[in-house]
């Protein structure tokens, strides 16, 4: 028999699992659409959840359930809850490790999707060797799950490091979380294709995106257009760079990260973002932390971050169970 974990990773429209050995391989992936459950009882996802898990271990009889690990929105790790996430249909605080747990019988540990990804990265990826740094996921929201001295730091209340709702720009652009002026607002997907429409607004340079009717632009068709030497679309680019690099200089004051490592479709980007990014984060930083902090791509699979964060969380849970 070989020990498992179950990486879970919530989203709004997927839920996606798999099982992970000790060393970061997922040997079998599954999942089910969260989407399809969302005018029901949260209990009957759960539910559906917990049948599809099991299929999947009655299919891989060599593999023993050792625990669950799930990464979710505004995941709790004190309380094991899921509590009022924005993109999730089921409102107020879902107690989802001790459901689990229940129907499963095994360990469940449940934290932000963000602070998974980092764990992951730390176990599996580019942070194997450090023990302090920043680790921004850039999608649909920004994320960040923050670790100092090798452990994630979750706060009082197991909500710490959500860099992506720092105000940036006082009274700026409308945010998710009904602020304004959050990180999120302008280096998320939106924030992206907000900012390539200010551009276009004001920079009358000729652009393939120019043409494109807004709804079909991506952060990949811009991408596509950087590469081809498109002054909107490297513009674009850089000033996602900029808000990134500002908020980091600022960030390094508290926790002096060795690295910050991205993650996520905008950070596909490479070089058009990470160069600005670096050139601001340098000009901002205190001369204490100035040429210190590298700037890394993430080292996991795209599809694979949020299941191998998950599973590093039990990995991690279980290690300081015996270090205790
Ligand atoms: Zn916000």
């Amino acid at each position: 028999m070989q020990q498992t974990v179950i990486g879970i990773d919530i989203g709004g429209t997927n839920t996606v699992f798999g099982l992970v050995n000790q060393s970061g391989k997922i040997m079998a992936h599954s999942g089910i659409k969260t989407q399809a459950y969302a005018g029901q009882n949260f209990s009957v996802y759960v539910q559906a959840l917990c049948e599809a898990i099991q299929e999947l271990l009655a299919d891989h009889p060599t593999c023993q359930l050792t625990g669950i690990g799930i990464g979710a929105p505004n995941g709790n790790i004190y309380k094991g809850t899921i509590e009022h996430a924005p993109n999730l249909s089921w409102k107020g605080v879902l107690p989802l490790a001790t459901m689990m747990q229940e129907t499963l019988g095994a360990v469940s540990v449940l934290t932000n999707d963000a602070n998974a990804a980092a764990l992951g990265e730390m176990l599996f990826g580019n942070a194997k060797e450090l023990k302090d740094f920043i680790m921004i996921t850039l999608g649909t929201g920004v994320g960040s799950g923050i670790v100092s001295g090798g452990n994630l730091i979750y706060g009082h209340d197991g909500f710490a490091g959500e860099l992506g709702h720092a105000v940036i720009v006082p009274n700026g652009r409308q945010c998710t979380c009904g602020r304004q002026g959050c990180l999120e607002a302008y280096a998320s997907i939106r924030g992206v294709l907000q900012t390539l429409t200010e551009v276009l607004n004001t920079n009358n340079t000729p652009s393939s995106l120019r043409e494109m009717p807004a709804e079909e632009r991506t952060p990949q068709l811009i991408y596509e257009a950087a590469l081809q030497g498109d002054v909107i679309a490297i513009e674009t680019f850089a000033q996602t760079g900029k808000m990134l690099g500002l908020k980091l200089a600022d960030a390094a004051n508290y926790t002096s990260p060795e690295a910050v490592i991205l993650f996520g479709g905008i950070a596909k980007a490479g070089d058009f973002i990470i160069h600005p990014l670096k050139e601001t984060l340098e000009a901002n930083v205190h001369s204490l932390y100035r040429h210190k902090i590298k700037i890394l791509p993430s080292a996991l699979p795209d599809n694979d971050v949020a299941i191998l964060g998950s599973a590093a969380l039990i990995w991690q849970h279980l290690d300081s169970i015996k270090t205790t």
